[in-house]
Formats: C-alpha cells, structure tokens, sequence
C-alpha cells in the first residue's frame, strides 16, 4: 500500500503559524480502526493549549479581517486547489484514520474543498444596504462585519468536510479560527493545516489543537475574544455547550444528531428508491447524521422494495477501506460496534426480522474485530432502540405504511429534525410531502442531497445554523448599522 507523504503526517498542533507539541508534554496515538496499526502521534492538550492558539488567533485577526474579500478568496482558493492537487493522499490518511472506503475519502476530499471556494466566491457578496429612513435627514446604512476569533468543535465520521464547511466560511468572512478536531481523526485536521499554510493564509489564522475536548471548550467558551462557537456532532455535548456559551453569550452553530425518515410510496420509481437509501444509509458504514434510521414503505411496493433492498446489501462488499470494491469499512471504534450491535439485538429480541447482516464479521486476517455486515430488518416498532436513537451503523430498519398521513405522522415523530428522505413520482404528493415533513433537509427522490451550494442544517434537537449555500456567511458576520443623519 502506498504511504501518506510525511508533509501531510503532522505530529504538533497548529498555532500561530508554528507546529508546537501540547503545553503540558501530553500525546496521544492515533490508530487505524482496520487493524490496529498506530500512524501517527499527535500533541494532546488542554485548556492551556486553547488559550495560545486563541491568541494567535487574535494576534493574525487584524491584518486578515482588514483585507479585502478578493484578497482573501485568493489563498483560499489555492488552499481548495491544494486539497484537490494532494486529494489521493489526504484520502488514503482518511481511509487510514477514519476507515470509510477509499473512493468515500477520495469523495470527501473534494466535498470538503468545495465549501472553501464556495465560501471564497459568497465572502465577496456580503453585500450592506442602504436603508430609506422614516427622517428626511438622515439615511440608515446596513454593514455586514467579521465576528472575530472563532472556534470550531468537530466530530470524527467527515475529518475534513466538518471543519472546512467551517473554516472556509469563517476566513472568508474575516474571522480567525482555532479547530478543535475529534481525537480519532486529529491527522486529516492537521493536514488540512498543512495545506491552508502553503496557500498563503497567513500565520495564525488557522490554529489546530487536540487534546480533552473538555478542558478545551471550556477555554475556549471562558474565553471572551471568542465571539462563536461553531459545533457539529451530538445532541448531548450540543446542549452541554449551549449551556456553558451562556456565559460569554458566545454565539453558535449547532449541527448535531439526526434520525432521518425516508419514505418510499406506491408511486415510486422502486430502483431509484432503492439506489438512494443505499447511497445515503451505507455511506460511511452508516456512520453519517443524515443517515436514514427509520425507512417506511407503502403496502403496494413494500414487497418489491425490500426484496431488492436485501439483495443489493447483502451484495456490499466488507473489508479494509482501501482495498479495490470494499463498500463497507470498519466501523470507528469498539464502543461503535458495540452500540450497532445492542441496537441490532434489541430490535430483534422485540420481534423484528433480520432479511440481511446482522452481525460482526471479519473480512481477513489480522483485522481489527470492527466490521459489521450490512444489515435490514424488517418490522421495526416504537419500543425498540433504533426507533428513536441514532444506531450510526449500517442497519436499515423497514416497516409498513399504508397512507400518506400515516407516513406523515411517523416521519414527523422524532425530536430530531435534520434530513428526510421520500420517493414519489406524482407532483402533487411532491409538493405536499416536502413541505410537511419538520427537517431542516428534503431529499425528494434524492438520496444525497448534501452539497456546497445549499443551506445544511437542522431543526429541533438537531440543532440551528446553517452550512453551506449563501447563508453560511450570515454564521460569521454581525450585522451593524449607522444612522447616518444631518443629511
Ligand atoms: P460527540 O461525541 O458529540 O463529539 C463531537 C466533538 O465534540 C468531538 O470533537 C468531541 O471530542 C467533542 N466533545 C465531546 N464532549 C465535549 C465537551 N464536553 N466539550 C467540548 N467538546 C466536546 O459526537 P461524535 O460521536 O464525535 O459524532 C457523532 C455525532 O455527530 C452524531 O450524533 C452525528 O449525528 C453528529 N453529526 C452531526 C452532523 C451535522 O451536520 N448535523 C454532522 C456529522 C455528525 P471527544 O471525542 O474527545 O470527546
């Protein structure tokens, strides 16, 4: 297997330019999930770390946010560039530390650089106004400015997309920032750092850190330079750090859990149903927060769609994500398999029938004992786990519905609201279904709806904010305006 280059293996935190090991001498390995096998050392911080890195962040935030939005898009854009230039690398360090399979990493690569030159293009369009005034003399004058230091909390399932869906909205608003990446997958962070300094942006802009992820957004939110928090992973630590921004009232991006619906109706096209719920629930191993859990379909194409369902997972293929093929990777840790797998018993245990997986398996010699096979189920019912939390895994549970109030109903029954999914072909039902299901995104007839162009982002428990699309820049700007009178 090829190697990763070392200039894209980074063993110290960005901050301020430099690559500097943890305040108080801590480090942490970093392991591929596939086998075990250790790829890197990295720093592992604390508070103290936060603190210096939130000072650099301060120190670069003059001379950047000063610049013109065209002068900023321009490293911005080298640093997209780069990505893409490096992407086989940063893919095979992604596959390595993350697991999912090669051609998801090489796809995650290039999602992941499209929000930063989308970001640079939308940062030259933060356009202020000019407002009439109710006063002949005076004029009201609308300015869109750069919030400051920013800090961003990310999760492990997309090492790069989740922090450049951040930092590349934030820099081309005229923000710093300090990244605070999850500890299974420091490395693609760190490369991402690597990158953003070759292209120019300046020294202290970007600051990556590791480390107690507690200690660090404590810093970081008992910090009062910090002016945002942009957080995504779960509804759990969503609250926890909502609680503890009041302090400073340090404003939030909050992208957290899911628990997506996806409803197949008797009008469906039943292949293109069944291509999406396999691009959008297997992705990842089913380790994503717009991953179908709850998969409902009509009586008249029940039959068909499960039939066909079972066959195509039961046909992925399982094994280490850089071998040629493989659809299914390793999951990301043991607590991970764990969770998958009392998901899995529990609904079993209450009745439901397993049509495909099931179980761990073991793909080869020498592996880590973290795969689990494909799963559907069929039956799923209210009181069994993976009705209504997150399994992130890759189980399809199925049930039965025989009206589209019905479907309604039990697709609006979720504290979560981030992604939805249905298949239809009638205009009408298109309209009607969109519009009620309570998510802050619709794939109709759509399994993969995720892209720079478009605003990502919840509703209820998961969260507020949104990540792409021409809102993102309104997460980073505060918007002022001057009465400007004596006309
Ligand atoms: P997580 O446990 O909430 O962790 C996310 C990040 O927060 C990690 O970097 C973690 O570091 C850190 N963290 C944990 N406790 C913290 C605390 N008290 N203070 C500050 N930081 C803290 O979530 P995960 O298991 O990594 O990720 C999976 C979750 O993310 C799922 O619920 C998924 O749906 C959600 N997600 C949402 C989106 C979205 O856009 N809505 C996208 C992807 C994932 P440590 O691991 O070191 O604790």
């Amino acid at each position: 297997m090829r190697h990763v280059p070392g200039d894209l293996l980074k063993g110290g935190h960005l901050v301020g330019g430099r690559w500097v090991g943890a305040a108080g001498g801590g480090a942490a390995e970093v392991a591929n999930p596939a086998t075990d096998e250790v790829l890197a050392t990295v720093p592992w911080g604390g508070g103290e770390d936060a603190r210096r890195a939130v000072d650099a962040a301060a120190a670069a935030l003059p001379e950047w946010r000063a610049r013109t939005a065209a002068e900023r898009a321009e490293p911005l854009r080298r640093l997209a560039s780069l990505m893409l230039e490096r992407r086989e690398d940063l893919a095979l360090l992604m596959t390595l530390e993350q697991g999912k399979p090669l051609a998801e990493a090489r796809g995650e690569v290039a999602y992941a650089a499209s929000f930063v030159d989308w970001a640079a293009e939308e940062g030259k369009r933060l356009y202020g106004e000019l407002v009439p005034s109710s006063h002949r003399d005076k004029r009201i004058l609308v300015l869109r400015q750069p919030l400051g230091v920013t800090a961003a909390i990310t999760p492990w399932n997309f090492p790069a997309a989740m922090i450049t869906r951040k930092l590349g909205p934030a820099l081309a608003a005229g923000c710093a920032m300090v990244v605070k990446p999850a500890p299974q997958t420091p490395l693609s962070a760190l490369a991402v750092g690597a990158l953003a300094e070759e292209a120019g942006i300046p020294p202290g802009v970007v600051n990556v850190v590791c480390g107690d992820a507690e200690a660090i957004g404590d810093a970081l939110l008992a910090d009062p330079r910090v002016r945002k928090l942009s957080f995504t992973g779960s509804t759990e630590v969503g609250r926890i750090l909502m609680a503890k921004a009041a302090r400073n009232l340090t404003r939030l991006s909050l992208e957290l859990g899911g628990h997506a619906p996806f409803l197949v109706f008797d009008d469906a096209d039943v292949d293109a149903a069944v291509a999406g719920l396999l691009a959008s629930k297997y992705r990842n191993m089913g380790q994503t927060c717009v991953c179908p859990n709850r998969i409902l379909v009509q009586g008249g194409v029940y039959e068909a769609f499960v039939d066909r369902l079972a066959g195509a997972v039961a046909a992925l293929k399982v094994g280490p994500g850089w071998e040629e093929g493989v659809r299914i990777g390793p999951l990301v840790d043991d607590e991970a398999v764990a969770k998958v797998e009392r998901h899995v018993r529990d609904a079993v245990s209450k009745g439901a029938r397993l049509r495909a997986g099931g179980e761990r398996v073991r793909p080869g010699a020498g592996l880590a004992d973290r795969f689990f096979a494909p799963t559907v189920l069929e039956d799923f019912t209210p009181d069994m786990e993976l009705s209504h939390e997150e399994t992130f895994g890759p189980v399809s549970p199925v049930r039965r519905f025989e009206t589209e109030e019905e479907a309604l109903e039990l697709a609006n029954d979720s504290p979560y609201g981030l992604a939805s999914y249905f298949y239809t072909r009638d205009a009408a039902r298109l309209i009607r279904v969109a519009e009620a299901l309570e998510y802050g995104i619709v794939g109709a007839n759509d399994g993969a709806p995720s892209t720079a162009q478009a605003p990502f982002g919840g509703v209820k428990h998961s969260g507020f904010g949104r990540e792409g699309g021409r809102y993102v820049m309104d997460e980073y700007v505060n918007v002022k305006y001057v009465s400007w009178g004596g006309l």
